[in-house]
């Protein structure tokens, strides 16, 4: 993830529109992209526009320490910031010709956290499926070190609770609506045929390297 200060840019998508297809659909990334993602990044650069205070800090930054920002703003960072956080890591969680069993450290991890693939993948359904009203599903690790799936209302994330994402699934209606209408159960089914092991191997790399550092710094 970047560390770029404000004003905050959209990253790039790393793949087309329609690369996700037939799981994830081309009209819903252009919109979901386009537009949502979008307005995400620019409604936080507004708000942070009159808080010079802010704008040295990188979003993970403004999302771990939320209580940095002033009151007036804090609500906007929260939504906004975490909107414009939290697609970037959706995108890059997701590619073409991905899917399947986890690979790699993926694969050891859920192994070891969550007693097995089957568990984990119906642990985090139930977190996606379940979730009430718009938000997120994710895999975290704990300053611990301990791995747990969660849920998240709105565009809260993990970070303001001190936690590490792993992996996340938009669960918003404008992830899926043009496509699944209101079935989200068989959005979250086809969106496992689009996760990419690769980079949840390389996010518990990073956070098995930032535990390491943080402990050192201690
Ligand atoms: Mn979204």
């Amino acid at each position: 993830m970047s560390h770029h200060a404000a004003p905050f840019e959209i990253a790039p998508l790393p793949y087309s529109f329609d690369a996700l297809e037939p799981h994830i659909d081309r009209q819903t990334m252009i919109v979901h992209y386009g537009k949502h993602h979008q307005a995400y990044v620019a409604n936080l650069n507004k708000a942070i526009e009159g808080v010079p205070e802010l704008h040295g800090l990188g979003l993970e930054d403004l999302l771990r320490d939320l209580y940095r920002a002033p009151a007036g703003v804090r609500n906007a960072v929260r939504n906004h910031g975490g909107g414009t956080w939290n697609h970037t890591f959706f995108w890059e969680g997701m590619g073409p010709r991905k899917g399947g069993e986890p690979t790699g450290l993926a694969a050891d991890v859920v192994r070891s956290a969550f007693g097995g693939f089957a568990t984990f993948q119906s642990k985090f359904t139930q977190a996606a499926t379940g979730h009430f009203g718009s938000g997120w599903a994710w895999w975290v690790r704990t300053p611990e070190g301990r791995h747990e799936i969660v849920s998240t209302p709105n565009q809260d994330n993990p970070l303001t609770d001190g936690k590490f994402p792993i992996l996340g699934l938009d669960v918003w209606e404008h992830a899926y609506y043009l496509k699944y209408q209101n079935r989200r159960a068989d959005y979250v089914a086809a969106w496992w045929n689009v996760v990419d092991w690769e980079t949840v191997s390389r996010r518990l790399a990073e956070a098995e390297a930032r535990k390491t550092a943080e402990a050192a710094a201690r």
